[in-house]
């Protein structure tokens, strides 16, 4: 199928474009971006132009920031074409409750993707919990801004989520491999003086399970998390494609390259059976985050 892509900037090229050009299923026919450009693949600047000109690409895929994101969204929704989204899908949840009623209305595929939940260990994760009570489970979610989003001001705007841009992709696995559904608790986050997104955040869920987000750790980069249950121990580490039970590693590996081209793999396996996949249990967590959070202020932060 023919697919044109939105908003050429780091992940697209970084993982997008690979995942495309290796997929059987895929044909990368048109890029839609002010800067960004794939080599060989014909490019616009705007995305009502691409609909026009190319009625032949019935498949859509977005990489655009979250804030900008719903107007695309909308006009490839309404000219009749199917939906991929990056995570976040929205900046609210009511922009993504108004896509997914708007895709049922036009009988198409809307597709909200959490790449997190293709990492290798996470389908194994959810098998062995099953079942199972869980005691305290504990994420610790730190990686380091200025490697994984240079000079990406709008992360931390109003809407830009800051550290949640990173922890919505823990909370996109906790809500996929948890026997039963979290709430939040609590919240302390942490906003830098001169800006309006945390650069920190510490969470509090039921079932004992407790979250620790920071956008500010330099060096090895820490994407883990662990739980007790009454059956003993279980540890997903490198962000879900690694996995540990009761300390020894049971499955998976450092990778983290399969996660695309299975989001991919997806979005075919969608559009061909006439369906959608657009969960937003992941981003109510973090909306719940910003309801119930405590502010605190933090040293200025600069990219
Ligand atoms: P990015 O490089 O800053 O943005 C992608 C592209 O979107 C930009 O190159 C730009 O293309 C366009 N764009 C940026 N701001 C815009 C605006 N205000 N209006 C219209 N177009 C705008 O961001 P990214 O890192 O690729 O992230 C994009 C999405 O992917 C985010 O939702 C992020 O959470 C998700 N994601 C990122 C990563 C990562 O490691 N960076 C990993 C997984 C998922 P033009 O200027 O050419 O139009």
């Amino acid at each position: 199928m023919k697919i044109a892509l939105v908003g050429i900037g780091k992940i697209a090229l970084d993982q997008h474009v690979p995942a495309l050009e290796a997929s059987p299923d895929w044909d990368l026919a048109a890029t839609v971006s002010r800067h960004g450009r794939v080599e060989g693949v014909e490019a616009f600047t705007d995305i009502a132009t691409m609909l026009s000109a190319r009625p032949d690409i019935p498949v859509v895929s977005l990489c655009l920031p979250p804030v900008p994101r719903f107007d695309a969204a909308q006009a490839v929704l309404r000219a009749g074409r199917h939906l991929m989204l990056e995570k976040p899908p929205g900046a609210t949840l009511a922009e993504v409750h108004a896509l997914a009623g708007l895709a049922q209305a036009q009988g198409v595929t809307i597709h909200a993707t959490w790449h997190s939940r293709m990492a290798e260990a996470v389908g194994a994760a959810r098998d062995w919990l099953a079942g199972k009570t869980i005691h305290e489970g504990r994420i610790i979610w730190r990686e380091d801004v200025r490697k994984w989003h240079p000079g990406q001001d709008w992360i931390f705007k109003a809407g830009g989520m800051g550290v949640f841009d990173p922890g919505i992709n823990a909370l996109s696995i906790l809500t996929a491999i948890l026997p039963d559904p979290v709430r939040l608790l609590s919240a302390d986050l942490d906003f830098p003086a001169n800006r309006q997104a945390p650069i920190a955040a510490r969470l509090q869920f039921s079932q004992g399970i407790e979250a620790d987000f920071d956008f500010r750790q330099e060096g090895p980069q820490t994407w883990d998390m662990e739980f007790r249950t009454d059956a003993g121990a279980m540890a997903l580490r490198m962000g879900g494609n690694r996995l540990e039970i009761d300390g020894r590693h049971v499955q998976g590996a450092d990778d983290i390259m399969g996660e695309y081209p299975a989001l991919y793999a997806r979005m075919a396996d969608l559009v061909r059976g006439g369906q959608s996949d657009a969960d937003l249990a992941p981003m109510v967590l973090v909306a719940d985050a910003f309801t119930l959070g405590r502010r605190n202020t933090v040293a200025d932060f600069h990219f």
